[in-house]
């Protein structure tokens, strides 16, 4: 018998279980839910982390997903400081950090995901830096604080490395982003894409330099494990100066719990789940970063980042609970600002397309973007807020071609 009981149990504190729990409640679910989370913190929204916190212009708890007092006010036992350390399917039990066994009638496994690590010598030295967490954007703020004159320099060319350039950049800032690919943004949106992004970053007095391999970090004193970044060395035998360093080079879906319970990981390394968001488990379900359910729209399993994602797959599995029935068939979508010089909508998670075509020009501030597979749209985003993105989300939704999306001529 377990230590005791609960209804619901959501499995993570990210906007995934928040929104889980919010919808079950205002579904009118009177059951006893229970939400356990190892973070500090109540559930938050991360993407000021690499925009206003890390700017300065806002404190860590200023954007939770839901007010702290929501929790109590609507009877749901939120444990914060809280890790699970395992996951019992078929007993449909967990044990908790307090050694309890916590038994559960249906389950959300949402543990998200944790930054990619540089595994380099000298990753360990102070003024390295990873944001995952609010707090760990204030980290950067407060250590920048402290430097005179910094040099700061971004270790990856996708949204985090980008963000985080623009928003130092926008304050004067002197920032280097090294990345492997030639163009930011590009594995995303393709070179041409990358490159107008590139002109951007640069007008901003962001340094972007392409096509290089960090091979290590160079402390202030030599061979002093604890020293200050210096320097960042690259595979070309050449140094970057750095006083500062922020690595944006991806992120791990934290399947720990999932895969020591014995569920399917997929090619995504997430855990695959069906079109219903179903694990293999019964009683257990999956949603956010971790997830990688069977997808009509994208023909196969598919796992995806974006915050909307993650609130739209919390709430359909609480909405499941409460006795629906239909497929999760959302159409993503995702947003990102560089600083106030470039912000992004994107749909679509177009794993595979073999073309862009650009509606509108790069030559100019605003254009939209059709990522193409075949003759199929697949994704799109448009920038500074050209195109029409409830147009672009049917067409895609509808398996559209880019004759009706574009027309010729
Ligand atoms: C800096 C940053 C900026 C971003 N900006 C954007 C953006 O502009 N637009 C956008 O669409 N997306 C953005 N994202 C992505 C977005 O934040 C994620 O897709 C989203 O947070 C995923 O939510 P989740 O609930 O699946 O997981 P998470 O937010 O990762 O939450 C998972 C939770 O589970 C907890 N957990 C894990 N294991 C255990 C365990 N064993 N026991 C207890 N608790 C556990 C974790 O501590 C965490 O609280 C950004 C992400 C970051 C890091």
């Amino acid at each position: 018998m377990p230590d005791e009981t609960t209804d619901v149990l959501l499995i993570g504190g990210g906007i995934a279980s928040a929104s889980a729990a919010r919808e079950l409640r205002d579904g009118g679910f009177d059951g006893r839910i229970t939400l356990v989370t190892r973070e500090l913190d109540v559930p938050y929204h991360r993407p000021p982390g690499t925009k206003e916190v890390l700017r300065g212009e806002a404190k860590p708890d200023a954007s939770p997903v839901l007010p702290p007092e929501w929790y109590e006010a609507n009877d749901v036992d939120l444990r914060t400081r809280t890790s699970v350390l395992a996951l019992d399917p078929a007993e449909r039990t967990v044990r908790l950090q307090t050694k309890a066994t916590l038994g559960y009638d249906r389950a959300l496994l949402a543990t998200g995901a944790n930054v990619r690590r540089l595994a380099v010598d000298g990753a360990g030295l102070v003024g390295i830096h990873y944001v995952r967490s609010l707090r760990n954007g204030a980290a950067v703020r407060r250590d920048l604080e402290g430097l005179d004159a910094p040099r700061v320099v971004l270790v990856g060319g996708s949204y985090i490395g980008c963000e985080a350039a623009a928003s130092l950049a926008s304050q004067g800032v002197s920032v280097t982003v090294l990345m492997l690919e030639s163009e930011p943004l590009e594995r995303t949106f393709g070179p041409e894409v990358g490159a107008w992004v590139r002109r951007r970053l640069e007008a901003g007095g962001v340094e972007v330099r392409g096509g290089v391999d960090v091979r290590s970090f160079v402390p202030v004193t030599p061979d002093d494990d604890e020293s200050r970044v210096a320097g960042v060395a690259l595979a070309d035998g050449t140094t970057v100066p750095a006083d500062l360093v922020i690595c944006g080079v991806g992120a791990v879906p934290d399947v720990m719990l999932g895969k020591r319970a014995g569920l399917t990981i997929g090619a995504g390394g997430g855990i695959l789940a069906d079109d219903r968001l179903r694990t293999s488990a019964e009683g257990l379900w999956v949603a956010g970063d971790i997830a990688e359910p069977e997808s009509a729209l994208h023909g196969g399993p598919v796992r995806i980042e974006h915050e909307d994602v993650a609130a739209r797959q919390g709430a359909y599995v609480a909405r499941q609970w409460l006795g629906a029935d239909e497929p999760y068939a959302v159409v993503p979508y995702f947003f990102s600002d560089l600083a106030d010089w470039v912000s992004l909508e994107a749909l679509g998670a177009a794993r595979t397309w073999d073309r862009t075509v650009v509606e509108g020009s790069l030559d100019d501030d605003a254009f939209a973007v059709w990522l193409v597979d075949g003759d199929r749209v697949r994704g799109y985003a448009r920038f500074n807020g050209a195109g029409d993105l409830d147009r672009a989300r049917d067409l895609i939704a509808a398996g559209g071609t880019i004759d009706a999306a574009v027309p010729a001529g």
